[in-house]
């Protein structure tokens, strides 16, 4: 019987499913727009469907159901227990872990949407074989897993590479978590809509060239911090504004990163592209079924 685990992407635009087997593959997906919705009821209901669609597709296609993997926007608490998005304004600690598990009978494992795309991509991405590195998302939002020592490094609460947060331009804009200047608050999709009154699909070159600048300023101080040799970066922002945005990032990485270890340190697209949330949700799905994803899971 082929085995696979139920994948879960859930963001401030849109959730998909997905079904994801042994070797990283996505054999089925599925995905609906995320109710804009005060009332968390109101957020859960189509997520419920989805996943009811998905196990009735895994059961007609013969497929056993291993686990449920989740990534959601952070911040989350109890490693998962309870999950607050600052993109879902209805979901505030609200217990998505045993909300899926009830509904699906199998165990479930929620994790930082970001912290996933990291394990997707050490597992069978552009880091794959990496035993320390950064996975970074530059999209609506700006979220990062580090992957240190072979492991995904976790933190008290499992909000560890909340890289989004690093302060790049000190007195800059003030940013969803009350501070100024962080990366997120620069360079996100959100941010740069609201500093150009146009989507980040249109912006200028001198704001392409900033991002990926204030990019690789945050990404040198992770690599002096952590003695990290690679980061791939997702996203729709960061790979929509493709070669000149990557190439401000590493130029200003090389500029920032001295130390004789930091030196050399790549910035490189992801290599999941759209697949990525979902390969990573199914990572986090198979790493708590026992499938070594990385060299120390
Ligand atoms: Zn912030």
């Amino acid at each position: 019987v082929d085995e696979v685990v139920l994948a879960v992407d859930i963001g401030g635009t849109k959730m998909a499913v997905g079904l994801v087997d042994a070797h990283g593959a996505v054999r089925a997906s599925d995905r609906t727009p995320t109710p804009v919705s005060a009332d968390p009821e109101a957020v859960w209901s189509p997520l419920a469907a989805l996943l009811a669609a998905a196990r009735t597709g895994a059961r007609e296609s013969g497929w056993a159901l291993r686990a449920v993997g989740v990534g959601c926007g952070g911040p989350m608490a109890g490693g998962g227990e309870t999950v607050s998005p600052l993109n879902i304004a209805a979901w505030r600690g609200f217990p998505l872990r045993q909300r899926i598990e009830e509904a699906t009978g199998v165990p479930v494992v929620v994790d930082n949407d970001a912290k996933a795309l990291a394990l997707g991509e050490g597992w069978v991405g552009a880091a794959a074989g990496c035993e320390n590195f950064m996975a970074m998302v530059v999209s609506t939002g700006v979220g990062g897993g580090i992957v240190l020592d072979g492991r995904l490094l976790e933190g008290r609460e499992g909000n560890a590479g909340h890289v989004g947060h690093l302060i790049v331009e000190p007195g800059g804009r003030l940013c969803a978590c009350g501070a100024r200047g962080c990366l997120e608050a620069e360079v996100s999709g959100t941010a740069i809509a609201a500093m150009t009154g146009a989507p980040a699909a249109a912006a200028s070159e001198a704001v392409i060239e900033r991002s990926g600048t204030l990019t690789g300023r945050a990404v040198a101080d992770v690599a002096n911090l952590l003695d990290l040799a690679l980061v791939v970066i997702a996203g729709s922002v960061a790979l929509g504004f493709g070669a000149p945005f990557f190439r401000a990032a590493q130029a200003e990485v090389v500029a920032r990163a001295r130390l004789a270890f930091a030196v050399g340190t790549r910035v490189r697209p992801a290599g999941l592209s759209a697949s990525g949330p979902l390969v990573g949700a199914g990572a986090l799905g198979w790493r708590t079924s026992g499938l070594p994803v990385l060299s120390v899971s």
